[in-house]
């Protein structure tokens, strides 16, 4: 399914895009092996994740590092890897030049700019207005000013505004308006841009009403901006938009089995091994704003008609444990499969697995 994915994505976008796989999606190390192959670079967010890229064939000088808050350390070790540091402050850019002294290396570095515009319709909006990700667009020409001596190989912008977008229409605009942006930072930049990171935040459908994300057309704007506008304001620019949930979030599902089942005042339960600390996602407890089922099945019973109302829980003691509400399943047994789809991204590692101490789940590569 990755693969196939990726081959989805190839086939759409135009051949000039770099594709890179922001890998806190989910860093599983055989999923990463696996699409370090596929795509043309690699986005962490942490000295742990950079470490989980560097043990892939990926090349360094096609790994990116980006997100708030990176620590001394964390940085000489992205240094001396010779990966792109995605600069998100001031303090941050002071501290990779100083880094490069330090090491007597020359840092590979690149800005990210928190955009003078917004992105409606994102699931988590990460760009425009306040934010802590990335410098102010109207900070950027004094900082470029102040870099412009600095012992930096200086690439490019970076511009995330935000994930789990559906639509293809805000999508193409915040496309376009990150271009625009980047093209009017060039003209001050003091060094020839060489990377230019649109960002990403492709949605996946998780519920029932959601329509999956009209991709063709998201190609043609980006072949109208790569092969047209940035080929000719910024030939020497290597392009890449970056995705994590498009990539894995349909590949992956959650499998826990049926402890228990009973009916509490005509309601029908159906309790699990596992739950929130396992996919806190699925619990709608990661960042939603109204909690809706993601589809479940039972996996061993997926031909039975699926007529019996039941809620699904997990098996801590707290009411935000819900996998399942009033779902439409076959009648589950005790020892049953509950299958949780739409589990691929931002799964396992974006959940506390240690609260109340149930064993983790484990995580294979199909
Ligand atoms: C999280 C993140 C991504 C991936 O977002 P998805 O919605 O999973 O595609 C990409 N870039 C940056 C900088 C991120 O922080």
């Amino acid at each position: 399914m990755l693969t196939e994915r990726i081959g989805l994505l190839r086939s759409t976008l135009p051949e000039r895009l770099n594709l890179s796989y922001a890998m806190k999606a989910n860093p599983m190390p055989a999923v990463v092996q696996h699409l370090a192959g596929l795509v043309d670079s690699i986005d962490v967010a942490s000295a742990g994740e950079l470490q989980v890229a560097l043990d892939t064939p990926m090349p360094a000088s096609h790994v990116s590092f980006a997100g708030p808050g990176k620590t001394v350390p964390e940085i000489r070790q992205a240094v001396a890897a010779g990966v792109t540091i995605e600069m998100e402050s001031e303090n941050e850019a002071r501290r990779v030049v100083e880094a490069g002294d330090h090491l007597g290396l020359r840092p590979r570095a690149a800005i990210r700019v928190n955009p003078d515009f917004r992105v409606k319709g994102s699931g988590m909006r990460m760009g425009g207005g306040p934010q802590q990700f990335g410098i102010d667009a109207e900070q950027v020409p004094d900082l470029m000013a102040n870099l412009a001596a600095a012992d930096v190989d200086m690439l490019g912008f970076h511009v995330f505004a935000g994930s789990q977008n559906l639509s293809a229409e805000i999508l193409v605009a915040a496309q376009r308006k990150t271009v625009d942006l980047i093209l009017s930072l060039a003209d001050k930049s003091p060094w020839p841009v060489r990377y230019v990171n649109l960002g990403g935040g492709f949605g996946i459908p998780y519920f029932e009403k959601d329509q999956p994300l009209d991709l063709g057309a998201i190609g043609a704007n980006l072949a109208f901006l790569v092969d047209g506008v940035i080929a000719t304001e910024l030939p020497e620019a290597r392009t890449v938009i970056e995705l994590g949930r498009y990539i894995v979030g349909e590949c992956g599902v959650y499998v826990t089995r049926v402890v228990d089942r009973k009916t509490s005042r005509g309601e029908e339960y159906v309790i699990v091994d596992g739950g929130l600390h396992h996919q806190l996602a699925a619990s709608g407890n990661f960042g939603q704003v109204i909690r809706r089922n993601y589809p479940l099945a039972i996996g061993n019973r997926i031909d039975e008609p699926a007529d019996a109302k039941q809620t699904v829980v997990g098996c801590l003691c707290t009411p935000l444990d819900l996998l399942g509400s009033g779902v439409r399943l076959p009648p589950a047994e005790i020892g049953d499969l509950v299958v949780i789809f739409q589990a691929g991204a931002y799964g396992l590692t974006a959940s506390p697995t240690a609260f109340l101490g149930h064993p983790a789940p484990a995580e294979v590569l199909v």
